[in-house]
Formats: C-alpha cells, sequence, structure tokens
C-alpha cells in the first residue's frame, strides 16, 4: 500500500508527498496538526492540510527571513517572533550573540509541543535563555507595545484562520508602532504565481506600503511551498535592505549558511517583471 501526502496549490494543480508514516496527528482549538516522515524531505510538519516546514527544505525559508534583516542592520537587539511555531526562526535568531531578547508569540501551543517533540531539527533552540515564549493571538500581543523592538518577524500561517489578523492593516499599524525608529519588519509574504495566493500577496502589500516608508519584496525558492516561489517583505522605518546591506560586518561573523548569502541578498531583491506588475498593481487596487 502506498501512502501520499496531497495538498492542492490551486483548484487544478496538486503537489504529493510519499509519505513512510504519519508521527503524530491532532486537532488543536486552532487547526490540525500532522506531522508525517518522507524519503524525499525528511519529517515534515502541515497545518490544516498546508505544508509549514520539512525538514529537507526548511533551511531556505529560515535563513531568508532571518540574516536578511540581521544582515541589514547588524545592531538589531530585541526581537519579536510571532508564530513559528516549529521553531527554526528562533533557532536562526539565536545564532547570532548580539541579540539580548527574543519574544515568541505562537497562538498555538500543541504546535511548539509537537515540533519538540518531532522536529527537533528546527525546534532545538527553543530553551534559550533569551528566548521568552508566549502562547497568545500576535495580534493582541503587539497592540499594546510601543518603540520596543528592533525586528519584527511575522513567520505565520497564510491569511485564514488564525492567521489571518495577520495580514490586516490593524496589525502593520501595530508593528510599525511597536518597532523603534531603526525597526525592521519581515514577514512570509506568500507567492506570486497562483491567483488565490497572489490575491493575499498584493493586499498584505498593499497594507504594508500604506505603514512604512521603505518597503520591498524578495525571493526565494522553496520547493515544497506553491509554485516554489515564495516571497517575503521588508518594511522599515529606515533601512533599505539593498543600499545598506552591511556585508562585511555579516561575513566577519563567520556564521555558516546553507543558502543565504551576501550575494545572494543583493540578488533576491531583483524580482521578476511579472511581480513587479503585480505589486504595482496592488498599490493602484
Ligand atoms: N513557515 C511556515 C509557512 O510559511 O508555511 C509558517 C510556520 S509556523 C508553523 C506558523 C505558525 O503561526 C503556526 O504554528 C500557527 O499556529 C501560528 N499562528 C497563526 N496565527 C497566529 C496568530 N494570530 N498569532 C500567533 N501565531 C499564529
Amino acid at each position: 500500500m502506498e501512502l501520499w501526502y496531497t495538498e492542492e496549490h490551486s483548484e487544478n494543480v496538486r503537489f504529493s508527498i510519499r509519505v513512510e508514516k504519519q508521527l503524530y496527528s491532532a486537532k488543536s482549538k486552532f487547526q490540525r496538526i500532522d506531522v508525517f516522515e518522507a524519503k524525499e524531505f525528511g519529517r515534515f510538519l502541515t497545518l490544516d492540510g498546508l505544508m509549514m516546514v520539512t525538514e529537507k527544505d526548511e533551511f531556505i525559508y529560515h535563513d531568508m527571513i532571518v540574516h536578511v534583516p540581521m544582515a541589514t542592520n547588524p545592531k538589531i537587539q530585541k526581537v519579536l517572533v510571532i508564530g513559528a511555531g516549529d521553531g527554526g526562526t528562533v533557532r536562526e535568531l539565536t545564532r547570532y550573540d548580539s541579540i539580548d531578547t527574543i519574544d515568541m508569540v505562537e497562538i498555538d501551543q500543541m504546535v511548539v509541543e509537537a515540533c519538540k517533540k518531532y522536529l527537533p531539527q528546527t525546534s532545538s533552540r527553543l530553551e534559550d535563555p533569551r528566548v521568552n515564549l508566549h502562547f497568545e493571538d500576535g495580534l493582541k500581543f503587539v497592540r499594546e507595545k510601543e518603540n520596543v523592538y528592533d525586528l519584527i518577524i511575522v513567520d505565520s500561517t497564510d491569511p485564514f484562520g488564525p492567521g489571518e489578523g495577520l495580514f490586516t492593516k490593524e496589525f502593520y499599524g501595530n508593528c510599525y508602532k511597536a518597532l523603534t525608529a531603526e525597526g525592521i519588519l519581515v514577514n512570509q509574504h506568500e507567492c506570486p504565481y497562483y491567483d488565490d495566493y497572489a490575491v493575499s500577496m498584493k493586499r498584505a502589500h498593499r497594507r504594508i506600503c500604506e505603514t512604512f516608508p521603505v518597503v520591498k519584496v524578495y525571493q526565494a525558492h522553496i520547493p515544497t511551498y506553491p509554485s516554489g516561489h515564495w516571497l517575503f517583505g521588508f518594511a522599515s522605518k529606515k533601512f533599505d535592505p539593498v543600499k545598506d546591506l552591511q556585508a562585511d560586518q555579516w561575513n566577519a561573523l563567520g556564521l555558516q549558511t546553507k543558502y543565504y548569502n551576501t550575494e545572494l541578498h543583493q540578488g533576491a531583491f531583483a524580482i521578476p517583471n511579472y511581480v513587479k506588475d503585480l505589486l504595482e498593481e496592488a498599490n493602484h487596487e
């Protein structure tokens, strides 16, 4: 008998992975949580049937969501991470001695517990003494903060279910307020290729542009996400991620990374024409 995990990437496209076994399945107050094991991608986590992380390609996503802002402003000390229950974003952040606080706000404690048990590759640094775990809604948490964080990373699910509030104008406005004058916001920005994802991507982009003076979008190739072409948003009060890149300072840290490097950092902001057009459209809708 063959077992396959299948995800609909569009109404007419499906992506499947042959599964060796299912390691965990549960329903939390917020979502269905599954962990599988596969020959090609190793262990992987899905929420409500959507791919979150796989052992084989998570390095791409976590390198790009963390090292891009850290190389733009190596002075970052206080970080807020929203979502990110698998722990991969925190793992990369804890590699910087210069960071002194990481507040991680994850709505679903069961995701963190499942990842601690089944995905040690990503969850291994959640016990770092600089990490404060808060199990609550990121939308509510950020409302009460003012001028606190140098960096906010939104490592969320897609904009429906519990993640919906993390793509709203109110949320981006509260992130702006929670950031210091040098603050940077990085978010997972969906896929530009399939129409349904592109609608969410454009909406998020428009709202971020209405809130921040500097807004850029960058890309990475992530094989297990819809179309494999994934975007990240970079917004800030001051720093331009390309002009202000501190390549020498970042390279002097000697961090070994499997995907990120400072040449790729600059190249990632060079986006295809069809994506430029979508972003342009977003601001005129
Ligand atoms: N890398 C992943 C991706 O783009 O598919 C995201 C990974 S991480 C597992 C996403 C996390 O965001 C989930 O664990 C989910 O519970 C959490 N989340 C969703 N909505 C949230 C909210 N409003 N506040 C805090 N965390 C939230």
